[in-house]
């Protein structure tokens, strides 16, 4: 997606450890504008795909997901990362490593939203080594819903992320996908 190569260009960081940071419109503060581009865009690739529900995790999923389900009028549920105490039991839960905070988390979704016949898209901000994504299909898993599609706002495609979800078969959709990563620039996966 042209635009939002554009964002990551003008407005993104490149720090220590292939981190990219991009602060300013995704993970603190939000473009409203760029989301709701963003959320047509992957409404756009998966609008026959019978998806039923959204599933994403907090934070940084929860707006492309909302503007996705949105477009494609379906609710939209994230997976949290504490439990709260109003999120005691009856979860589903799974361990993601993450990779930018070095830490495991407990990520959890009440069965109740969640039925055996859903048809799940799964959004999220990065796919570097794919933790985050895993756990989300392992949740699915659990509930018996079908995970259709993964949509994700920026890959890192020189990491193990995309090799290892690909092979569960679920079609990876990124709207951006970035090869390499460092002081000197950033480089884009050409698809043509
Ligand atoms: P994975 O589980 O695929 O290794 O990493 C995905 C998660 O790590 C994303 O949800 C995102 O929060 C975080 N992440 C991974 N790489 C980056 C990065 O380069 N920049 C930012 N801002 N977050 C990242």
């Amino acid at each position: 997606m042209q635009l939002l190569e554009n964002y990551i260009r003008e407005k993104g960081t490149v720090l220590e450890g292939n981190v990219l940071k991009v602060d300013s419109f995704l993970n603190h503060q939000i473009d409203p504008e760029l989301m709701d581009k963003m959320g047509e865009a992957f409404a756009e690739r998966f609008r026959e795909a019978g998806i039923t529900k959204i599933v994403t995790i907090e934070s940084s999923g929860i707006a492309p997901a909302v503007f996705a389900g949105l477009k494609l009028g379906v609710p939209v549920i994230f997976a949290r990362k504490k439990k709260s105490v109003t999120l005691t039991d009856n979860l589903y839960t799974s361990t993601v490593y993450s990779y930018t905070k070095k830490e495991s988390n407990e990520i959890a979704v009440s069965k109740a939203f969640l039925e055996a016949d859903d048809r799940l898209l799964l959004i999220d901000d990065f796919l570097a080594n794919g933790q985050a994504i895993i756990g989300l299909l392992e949740i699915a898993e659990m509930s018996g819903a079908e995970v259709v599609g993964i949509g994700i706002v920026i890959e890192k495609s020189f990491q193990q992320g995309r090799t290892l979800v690909e092979k569960t078969g679920v079609p990876i959709y990124s709207l951006a996908r970035i090869a390499s990563l460092s002081d000197k620039g950033i480089e884009f996966v050409r698809e043509d």
